[in-house]
């Protein structure tokens, strides 16, 4: 078995978001699919003895609470994926944390649990929203998953950067989605969405090399069994039509191969929550005895322990020597850890699923 993989859904209505997308009337109406999506969701990850995280749009939670209620059931972590899949570039900072507010308070009233992981709305935290991360750690966040170093995104925050770590002066930990790099070009490995267009075997190939705590994520119409319908009302216009059906096509792609990749990932891949990963990293991190200044980070300056980009969280995160790849040559908390702490490392014990924490904290 290779590294652990963090496995992910993006829990949101395909049908909600394409016809709002499209400028249909209708689009605020439940989608007919979202239920079935989930049972084959459900019944898959217990095939593959997996529990995943659920990052949870807000407006979808609304309009179909009793699957949510049967995603809690079923073991697996409750985290946050905003309220109305907004890009956070497009909020001011008040309207960003009012709309985390507003899918916390979905989440919480659902579930009883409050969400300590988050995931922005088609990764759009960017070099442009640098004060996102600290609306996220003010209202109580463990991580985020909003880094993804795909080049097909704008102003990605992170590209270039390697692997899980804490933030530098903050609690907040980051854990990106699983990309491999060769030289400076970024190949993304962790989406359903990409392995739609990249072969099987590049995708297993590359997944070997990315680094520790890499995330999957999927959404909800990738797993569909059925073909996907944008279902419009009668009175739509044809241009609203053919953008419904240009993304239908587009997105049907991606569905059909989700399932079997999948599950070759599995087989190579132990998957665990994001809860579980930043569980480990915290406790990790809390074991690491105070540093003197020489292991200080020269590439942040940050004394912290997982403040660097590359190495630090990752160095004390993994007993194996795969992680010495990547570790920043700049970076002496690395190489510090490297002659300590990593040797010492033990998994914990599994926790609670959920990943939650008490609504009062
Ligand atoms: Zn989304």
């Amino acid at each position: 078995m290779s590294g652990e993989l963090l496995l992910s859904v993006d829990f949101e209505d395909w049908h909600q978001l394409v016809r709002r997308r499209v400028g249909a009337s209708n689009w605020r109406e439940p989608g007919p699919a979202l239920e079935r999506q989930t049972e084959t969701m459900l019944a898959l990850f217990d095939e593959l003895g997996a529990r995943c995280t659920f990052f949870i749009l807000g407006m979808a939670a609304r309009a179909h609470p009793k699957l949510v209620a049967r995603v809690v059931e079923s073991g697996h972590e409750i985290a946050c994926h905003g309220d109305a899949h907004l890009p956070v570039f497009t909020q001011s900072p008040d309207e960003f944390a009012a709309d985390v507010r507003s899918a916390c308070a979905t989440i919480e009233e659902l579930t009883g649990r409050r969400p300590i992981g988050y995931r922005a709305p088609a990764f759009s935290i960017t070099r442009g929203t640098p004060w996102a991360h600290e609306v996220l750690a003010e209202q109580g966040f463990g991580y985020d998953a909003s880094e993804h170093d795909s080049p097909i995104l704008r102003d990605r925050q992170g590209a270039g950067e390697r692997g899980a770590r804490r933030l530098p002066n903050m609690r907040l930990w980051e854990l990106p989605v699983a990309a491999a790099r060769w030289r400076s070009v970024s190949l993304p490995l962790g989406g359903a969405s990409y392995w739609a267009l990249t072969p099987t075997p590049l995708i297993l190939g590359g997944l070997r090399h990315v680094p520790p705590d890499g995330g999957l994520y999927l959404h909800p119409h990738e797993l569909d069994p059925e073909p996907l319908r944008p279902l419009l009302n009668r009175g739509e216009g044809a241009k609203t039509r053919a953008k419904a059906w240009l993304r239908t096509v587009q997105r049907n792609a991606a569905r059909r191969r989700s399932v079997d990749v999948l599950r070759e990932i599995a087989a190579r891949h132990p998957l665990i929550t994001y809860g579980e990963a930043h569980a480990r990293l915290s406790s990790v991190a809390a074991s690491v005895p105070t540093r003197s200044n020489s292991t200080t980070c020269t590439r942040t300056n940050d004394r912290s322990y997982g403040c660097c980009a590359r190495g630090c969280s990752v160095a004390g995160s993994s007993p194996s020597t795969r992680w010495r790849r990547w570790i920043s040559p700049a970076c002496s908390t690395s190489a510090a850890v490297r002659g300590g702490s990593a040797s010492s490392y033990s998994r914990p014990e599994r926790r609670d699923m959920s990943g939650s924490i008490s609504p009062s904290r």
